[in-house]
């Protein structure tokens, strides 16, 4: 029997503010444990939350960047279970009424375009963390406690892995688009589980689904669905059946281990958290987010391909941040060569990026000196191949393009004059060649032009000297 796969993500995704949800601790990673909390996020009995403002902007912006409709209220609910990372006993989160509903993302997945409907989108807390690979028992770090979290639960639409990766790529570019999130996976600030089911084709009941945690990596993701596809078919057409459950993606084996039976949301006791008042959300508010929100990548990748006809490749990498967009936009337009810009960027800078392993920003080859280095190559102020000699020194000193041309003694020698005096020289030492040439061997123009770069020591305009080259055998 052939059987369908269908995927479900659930993804948490951590809001770049400078402080937790629901009190002023500072939410940074790696600081020394337990440094950064306080009765609220410690969970004292007493202490009362205290909504971040900052929170609810980001929460509307990744809703009207993901065709939600934003809820007028929605309410915080307590989310209830006892684990060792979680003091108060319960997670503060939304249930019933979410702050944004009926999403949707559009996707590309194996050339076919798609549409991943969103069920929701809900505020929530971090929990603590626990560092379990100590010699002693394990360690608790209240740190993470209180970090606002908005958890985006798309709709069971996927049905391949492929799709599945398609959806998150999308939705990892508008969060970083958005300035939401930094969607570092490694450091957790980006979290995928992933739901899958199978069922016979032509089935529309949903299958029994599993749900697959720890995931660090996209691709893992990818890996982890394909295993568990594989798994659940092979069960059902051994005779046996699905049973819910948790499982953890285990990346050194490739394989997914069963953590729990899945619990389901009745266990939780979900109740509206009295402690909080109803979220109410002005128009105001929503229009304030949708009037600053940037070019979303969707639409800048097909300005990208009708403004600068940049094939699909460039276009993906050109507009993987804001920032390299940005910089190619700016490059371009100074240098007034879109395909040229787009060519040194690609090769060159993304070369000098992996080196150096750092930032657009912290080059010392601006977007200014970049197109500066480009317009000396086109016209002929210096040659390719100085051009790249000027580009690591302009990364190595900072100083400008032209100064290091003269400095460096690169530039290309275009002057017909003096061209043409290296071309005699060349010519009444090499006089047997030139009969050759002249009897039709048009080999030798490059054999020609080979040893006028010599003579000038590698600074001839190769362009110019096959220009003088005809023009002399001619006269
Ligand atoms: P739970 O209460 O177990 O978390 P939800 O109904 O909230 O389940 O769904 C969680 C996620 O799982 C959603 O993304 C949803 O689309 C997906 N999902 C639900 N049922 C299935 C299924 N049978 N197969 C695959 N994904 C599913
Ligand atoms: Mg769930
Ligand atoms: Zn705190």
């Amino acid at each position: 029997m052939k059987f369908e796969t269908v995927i479900g993500l659930e993804i948490h995704a951590q809001l770049k503010t400078k402080t937790k949800i629901f009190c002023g601790c500072k939410t940074s990673f790696g600081d020394e444990p337990n440094t950064h909390s306080c009765p609220v996020c410690q969970g004292l009995p007493g202490a009362l939350p205290v909504l971040n403002r900052e929170v609810v902007k980001k929460a509307i912006r990744a809703g009207l960047a993901t065709n939600h409709t934003i809820r007028k209220e929605s309410v915080f609910a307590r989310k209830n279970y006892f684990y060792p990372d979680l003091p108060k006993g319960y997670q503060i989160s939304q249930f019933e009424l979410p702050i944004c509903e009926k999403g949707y993302l559009d996707i590309v997945a194996d050339g076919n375009k798609k549409r991943v409907g969103i069920t929701r989108i809900h505020l929530e807390e971090d929990a603590g963390k626990l560092i379990h690979d100590q010699d002693i028992d394990s360690l608790f770090d209240a740190n993470r406690c209180g970090t606002p979290l908005i958890e985006i639960v798309s709709e069971p639409d996927m049905r391949s892995s492929e799709e599945a990766y398609q959806y998150l790529t999308g939705l990892k570019k508008i969060l970083q688009y958005l300035d939401v999130c930094d969607c570092n996976m490694e450091e957790g600030s980006l979290r995928c589980d992933a739901n899958v089911s199978i069922r016979p084709f032509g089935e529309t009941k949903l299958g029994t689904k599993a749900e697959l945690k720890n995931m660090n990596s996209f691709s893992n993701v990818k890996k982890a669905i394909d295993y568990e596809v594989e798994r659940q078919t092979e069960l059902i057409e051994n005779g046996k059946i699905v049973v819910q459950q948790t499982f953890l993606w285990d990346a050194n084996k490739n394989i997914t281990i069963a953590m729990r039976s899945k619990e389901s949301s009745d266990d939780y006791r979900y109740f509206p958290d009295p402690d909080l008042t109803t979220l109410i959300v002005t128009d105001k508010m929503i229009d304030e987010q949708k009037d600053t929100l940037p070019e979303l990548p969707k639409d800048k990748e097909k300005r990208f391909s009708e403004q600068y006809s940049l094939d699909n490749d460039a276009i993906a990498v050109l507009t993987e941040t804001i920032e390299i967009a940005d910089y190619y936009e700016k490059t371009a337009k100074l240098c007034g060569n879109a395909k040229s810009a787009s060519g040194w960027i690609l090769t060159d800078i993304l070369k000098i990026l992996k080196e150096k392993q750092c930032e657009l920003g912290e080059l010392k080859t601006t977007s200014e000196k970049l197109a500066e280095i480009i317009k000396l190559v086109q016209t002929d102020k210096i040659s390719a191949s100085a051009g790249k000699k000027i580009l690591a020194a302009v990364e190595e000193t900072g100083k400008e393009p032209q100064t290091l041309v003269e400095e460096l003694g690169l530039s290309q020698v275009s002057d017909s004059g003096e061209l043409k005096t290296i071309m005699e020289k060349i010519f009444s030492e090499n006089p047997a060649e030139v009969e050759r040439f002249k009897s039709g061997d048009n080999k030798l123009t490059s054999f020609f032009v080979g040893q006028a770069m010599k003579e000038s020591k590698g600074k001839a305009n190769p362009k110019e000297i096959n220009r003088i080259i005809g023009e002399l055998i001619n006269s």
